[in-house]
């Protein structure tokens, strides 16, 4: 599946090597969507890859995407 960076992953779920709760953007996370700092991401980030999930919460905007993904892990 293709990643169409819509920063969904980067916002909804928790990441403990980054001290980021579930449902708050990234502070690495770009108004474009795109991580500032891609070469210094963390493991987590880096073994990430778009799947399935990625359609399933597919939706118009940002907000309704996290929105989906929490829903589905009851974040
Ligand atoms: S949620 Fe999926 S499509 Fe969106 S940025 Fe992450 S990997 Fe890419
Ligand atoms: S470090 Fe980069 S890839 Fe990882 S969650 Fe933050 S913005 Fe996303």
């Amino acid at each position: 599946m293709e990643c169409c960076q819509c920063g969904t992953c980067c916002v909804a779920p928790d990441i403990s090597s980054l001290g980021k709760p579930p449902g708050v953007r990234c502070r690495h996370l770009g108004e474009d969507q795109r991580c500032l700092e891609y070469g210094n991401r963390p493991e987590v980030c880096r073994g990430y890859r778009p799947d399935e999930l990625c359609r399933r919460i597919s939706a118009p905007t940002l907000e309704e995407r996290v929105a989906r993904y929490r829903a589905l892990f009851d974040l």
